[in-house]
């Protein structure tokens, strides 16, 4: 069976009242941030029932932002698992902090919470858990050991917009995390182009995100140090960085966030085709804890004994491609990059790591497929298999 178009493991719905909406912002008085970015954090606050929303340009400098607001600065540490996106782990460097490598789950890839338990010491400022493909980790257990160490819970939540835990969406603090970070890359649950947000519900943590976003300058005439001689006076009292969005960006995020809802119900609709058809194959989904919590499906990740069925990932993923479907891997466990190799880590420390990454693939999942694409794919996957002889 030919698949009509090729189908990406993850890509960007936009329709005509997206590109209208940023048109309409191309001919306003604004196009860096304005009104449009404070509009956008309003509205995504009220979306995942945060108190406050600070918009930036990724959701890297979200991270970057999270981290210095947090007080992260130079010999911390910071707690992050092995499997995920670099940036996760860089935004310690950014700051000269050090990452400490947690090893994950083998079945689901999140972060295991007795490892935190084990890795937190006198230098942890912060843990940063990640929702690998929209599942939630398990918060709760989670807090509880933050709040007892007294270091801060930053979520990179750079997967789960749209995902919920326990009563609340993921962003809402859920009653004990300090920050959740966002990405809006185009493969994301909704996109900006380049775009990111943290979400927070303390004003002092929210002031110090505004400041870093823009360079480390204050405004605000009863927080200047020094007295105002007249209206043009602002004061840089720490160094930030321009992190800032654009007005053309948050237009495409503002018209993106109505369609939420309906995008997250696709996935899980897709999700849901996808494990029925899978069944019948030597491949499974990747485990999604319950945790009282509904995944956002950024991805939909499988995994396969690839050495007991004797095929080789690559053979897969390169007869797949021909055939016009996409696929990824998500993640080469931070601790073998050379980067971080350097810094003295090893994947042999993580078991869990090794285990998830050896057997996860990432099949394609994004709200424009249809139902007969998740049919193609599979039906791609089980004839290539065949193909490659597997056992
Ligand atoms: C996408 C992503 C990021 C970085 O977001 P950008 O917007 O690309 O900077 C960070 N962490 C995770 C887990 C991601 O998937």
């Amino acid at each position: 069976m030919n698949v009509s178009r090729f189908l990406p493991y993850g890509r960007q719905s936009i329709d005509k009242d997206d590109i209208e909406a940023v048109a309409a912002v191309l001919a306003s008085d604004y196009l860096t941030t304005g009104p449009t970015v404070q509009r956008f954090e309003a509205a995504l606050a009220a979306a995942i029932g945060a108190s406050c929303v600070v918009a930036v340009s990724s959701g890297t400098a979200a991270l970057h932002a999270a981290c210095a607001a947090a007080g992260v600065s130079e010999g911390d540490q910071v707690i992050v698992p092995a499997v995920s996106f670099p940036a996760t782990a860089n935004c310690a460097r950014f700051l000269n902090a050090e990452p400490v490598f947690a090893d994950v789950d083998p079945d689901t890839g999140l972060l295991l919470p007795e490892e935190l338990e084990r890795l937190i010491g006198p230098a942890t400022r912060a843990v940063l858990p990640v929702h690998l493909a929209g599942t939630a980790v398990d918060l709760s257990a989670i807090r509880a050991s933050a709040e007892q160490a007294g270091i801060k819970v930053i979520e990179d939540a750079s997967h789960a917009l749209g995902a919920r835990y326990e009563a609340s969406a993921i962003g809402a603090g859920n009653g004990g995390t300090d920050m959740a970070t966002f990405s809006f890359h185009p493969v994301k649950a909704i996109t900006t182009g380049e775009g990111g947000a943290i979400a927070v519900n303390d004003v002092e943590l929210w002031r110090r995100l505004l400041a870093f976003r823009n360079h480390g300058i204050v405004r605000d005439s009863e927080r200047l140090e020094y007295e105002s001689p007249g209206p043009w006076y602002y004061e840089q009292q720490e160094l930030g960085y321009n992190l800032r969005m654009s007005d053309i960006q948050a237009a495409l995020g503002l018209s993106q966030l109505r369609k939420l809802e309906g995008f997250v119900a696709r996935r899980r609709a897709l999700a849901a085709r996808y494990d029925a058809l899978l069944e019948e194959l030597p491949i499974r989904p990747v485990t999604r804890p319950e945790h009282r919590s509904d995944s956002a499906y950024h991805l939909y990740s499988v995994l396969m004994d690839f050495e007991e069925i004797g095929v080789r990932r690559a053979d897969l993923m390169d007869r797949l491609r021909e055939r016009g479907v996409g696929t990824q891997v998500h993640y080469i466990p931070l601790p073998m990059h050379p980067y971080y190799r350097a810094r003295g880590w090893s994947v042999e420390k993580f078991p869990g790591a090794q285990r998830y990454y050896r057997r996860t693939l990432s099949l394609p999942l994004f709200p424009g497929m249809n139902d007969s694409d998740v049919d193609v794919v599979v039906e791609n996957l089980q004839q290539v298999l065949v193909e490659l002889g597997a056992g």
